[in-house]
């Protein structure tokens, strides 16, 4: 066990630094007000006269500034215990940003794997976890599979009677009580309110793969700070403990089911530490300079991103097929003009100029599927953390 969090009731630590190992700087992005540390001296710790100010790996808003860090103090910022490393290869980024870019109708062009790559900023989602005894008496019903051998008997024409063996699974149900006393470590609970949607947009992490904490890990990242009390974390570590109880209890029985499992758990020397779960965040810029966030799951590779077809490049698309369509119109034109000393040339200039109103027509088709998409786009259900 690393440095413990000492959890203050008032949500302070005296040394937010202290145990990083290396000075960590407050940042806060200003759209947003999601709240960061950074090493000091790194790229994104820059202070707010040093230009304009970083863009948000979160909202994707040039709104991040740095905080005075004698000024600001942020709730539990301090060393996580663990780290669950970065593990997805430039190439795997690289397939997943084209397979996001060919889900979108004419991707504006600022959206390319070399692009996103270069923008790419390593950062850091908290989790809680902690450590606690367990004191209970418990019961439940366990269960052991057994099977059962019966023969069916079958008539069938010409073959006579014929027995067949059938077996069949069963659980025999038994009922329990117990008494336990253990300390369970690391159980997760989510440090930030937004945790649950982040993790539908980008999936989960593999929380057993925490390695301890390394000042090197931090390097050029950025830490999202937690804005959860482990107060309000405890409901969810408590199901995380009770379900390693309820599974003890099935092995402890040899059991191979347990049901009906209730227990009146005491808890006791609780500890508190974080882990730092790692996430890609890049963006791209729409039609207009706006840049639209995209973010992957760092040991996964799953992306999400704000999908932005662009209307200019639809619109080039569109003015190329309206050109084509304008020149077979005057072509049919000038054809059934001609019809009147070639009567045969008036069909085809008809042809002609109603082939040259349809591709016309068609022409909008473009615009209008990628003004759609951005529309549904807007209004999707799916917009983690907003
Ligand atoms: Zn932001």
């Amino acid at each position: 066990m690393s440095d413990p969090l000492r959890y203050h009731r008032d949500g302070r630590l005296s040394d937010p630094a202290r145990a990083w190992d290396v000075p960590m700087v407050p940042l806060l992005c200003e759209a947003c007000d999601w709240r960061y540390l950074a090493p000091a001296g790194s790229a994104m710790a820059r202070p707010v006269d040093a230009g304009a100010p970083a863009i948000c790996p979160h909202c994707a808003a040039p709104a991040v500034v740095m905080l005075d860090p004698q000024e600001a103090h942020f709730p539990y910022a301090t060393a996580p215990e663990l780290a669950v490393p970065f593990a997805v290869s430039t190439e795997a980024i690289d397939r997943r940003v084209e397979a996001f870019a060919e889900g979108i109708p004419y991707p504006p062009e600022d959206l390319t794997p070399a692009i996103l790559r270069q923008r790419l900023q390593r950062l850091y989602l908290p989790m809680w976890l902690v450590d606690s005894d367990v004191e209970a008496r418990w019961q439940a019903e366990v269960g052991f599979d057994y099977k059962v051998v019966s023969h069916q008997e079958r008539y069938a024409d010409g073959a006579g009677w014929q027995s067949k063996e059938v077996q069949e699974e069963r659980v025999r149900w038994e009922p329990r009580v117990g008494k336990l006393a253990r300390r369970y470590d690391n159980v997760p609970a989510p440090a930030l309110g937004q945790h649950a949607q982040l993790s539908r947009a980008l999936g989960t992490h593999e929380v057993d793969d925490g390695k301890p904490y390394r000042p090197e890990l931090v390097e050029g990242a950025l830490v999202r700070a937690p804005d959860r009390d482990p107060e309000a974390a405890w409901p969810d570590a408590e199901v995380g403990v009770r379900q390693r109880a309820v599974q003890e209890c099935r092995s402890a029985a040899q059991a191979d089911h347990i049901r009906d499992f209730r227990w009146s758990p005491r808890y006791a020397a609780q500890h508190w530490t974080l882990m730092l779960l790692p996430v890609y965040a890049t963006y791209y810029r729409d039609d207009d300079g706006v840049p639209q966030r995209v973010l992957l799951n760092g040991e996964t590779g799953k992306l999400y991103g704000a999908k932005r077809g662009s209307l200019a490049r639809a619109g080039r698309v569109s003015m190329i097929i309206g050109i084509i369509a304008a020149v077979i119109f005057m072509l049919g034109l000038v054809l059934a003009l001609l019809g009147a000393v070639a009567p045969p040339l008036l069909i085809l200039g008809i042809l002609g100029v109603i082939l040259g109103l349809a591709i016309g027509v068609g022409a909008v088709i473009p615009l209008a599927r990628v003004w759609a998409f951005n529309h549904r786009q807007a209004k999707g259900p799916e917009r983690p953390g907003e």
